[in-house]
């Protein structure tokens, strides 16, 4: 039997699929979301911090409009699904402050859209509003903002929105929360042999593989998109369990010992340090890098002084500095290993030259990579794709 104390972790991100919080009749599921909050309430009692990411609006929508042309049961447009979700939602929001209120909880909503986690500046507001909602002591409850993402723009599952939130609030947990209890070697219900995996040290091939294809419609929400979230939750040093949400107290059952897989965090030091430099508000210097550089960095490698063409501020070795292209772009971060005079003046030059020009032979890149993070839209198309 697999236990994980819950209350052992400082902030957790609770995902809550849409089945299990909208009967298509009787729309919310009051009575389970009234054990859900209980469960929320005791981990706030013993100290932890908590978000939901709340599915549902489509599917309440749907509940609220049942008897009407919009309640229809075949495939929806676009545009339905965003009148629909935009009905569902206001409903939605309503329930969650109700049923948190129960326990003396605050609920703040907030709807995001894709171009918030991955636009540097909208990252920081995102994540500037969730921190002062969790100081303020409030429970902050976030879905897509459905009614105005397009395909493009959007998500679409709040698999992969949940694992970027926890990125974004430097959560340690994230609970995945819908009708399946854990992964599976195979579709349990499938595969008479598939086995249950309690455990998952780290996101090999063959554990994506587990996932099945890729692409479908099918596989929206299915173990996919909990398998990407696992991906960029474990990176950024967060801590993900997928659980069945199929029974009252879904939360304190985990604690109990019903069946959850759980996976474990990426916990290298370098990892720690990244995610510390992304975290700096302000850098104290900028690197203007060409074309070059910039690739360079993208695949991995270390800013060297050659693809440099312009620094600016005033910042000592070991400060923060932004990493821009030609444009002014910011797309990394990172500690500068050389102050701003001694930087300026090997910009441009050869790693071999610096001896040459400082007197004395400092490090070969202006930013080693280990202390570098990708910050920029860049990082986060590579993550998703
Ligand atoms: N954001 C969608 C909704 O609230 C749900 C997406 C999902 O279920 O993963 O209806």
């Amino acid at each position: 039997m697999t236990t994980t104390r819950l209350e052992d972790y400082r902030r957790i991100v609770v995902k809550v699929g849409s089945a299990l919080l909208v009967d298509r009749r009787d729309g919310l599921r009051r009575q389970w979301v009234e054990t859900l909050c209980r469960d929320i309430a005791a981990l706030r009692e013993s100290g932890s911090d908590v978000i939901i990411v709340s599915s549902g609006s489509i599917a309440l929508g749907r509940a609220v409009m049942r008897d009407t042309g919009l309640g229809h049961d075949r495939g929806l447009k676009l545009e339905e699904s965003q009148a629909l979700a935009s009905i569902g939602q206001i409903a939605l929001a309503k329930d969650w402050s109700e049923a948190l209120s129960e326990k003396s909880l605050v609920a703040g909503q907030i709807l995001l859209t894709l171009d918030d986690t991955k636009d540097r500046r909208r990252y920081l507001n995102a994540r500037a509003t969730i921190q002062q909602l969790l100081e303020a002591g409030a429970v902050p409850v976030i879905n897509e903002n459905d009614s105005v993402a397009t395909n493009e723009i959007r998500y679409g599952d709040n698999d992969r929105l949940a694992a970027r939130v926890a990125s974004m609030a430097g959560a340690d947990l994230l609970v995945l929360l819908s009708d399946v209890d854990g992964l599976y070697t195979a579709p349990p219900d499938k595969d008479p042999d598939a086995q249950f995996l309690p455990h998952i040290a780290e996101i090999t091939a063959d554990i994506e593989a587990m996932a099945g294809d890729a692409g479908s419609d099918l596989s929206r929400g299915g173990m996919k998109t909990k398998i990407e979230a696992g991906r960029i939750a474990t990176k950024a040093g967060c801590a993900m369990i997928i659980a069945s949400g199929k029974r009252d107290h879904p939360l304190r059952a985990i604690a109990e010992g019903a069946r959850h897989s759980h996976f474990e965090p990426d916990a290298s030091p370098v990892t720690a340090r990244k995610k510390w430099i992304a975290g700096q508000l302000d850098p104290a210097g900028r690197f203007f890098v060409d074309t070059g550089a910039l690739e360079a960095l993208k695949s991995g490698k270390s800013l060297l002084p050659a693809g440099v063409r312009k620094v600016t501020g005033s910042f000592a070795r070991g400060d923060t500095v932004a990493i821009c292209d030609h444009a002014g772009f910011e797309f990394a971060r990172g500690l500068a290993a050389y102050g701003a005079d001694e930087a300026v003046q090997i910009a441009g030059r050869k790693s071999s030259e610096i001896a040459g020009i400082l007197g004395y032979s400092g490090r070969a890149a202006m930013v080693h990579r280990d202390d570098m993070v990708l910050t920029g839209a860049q990082i986060a198309l590579n993550e998703d794709e």
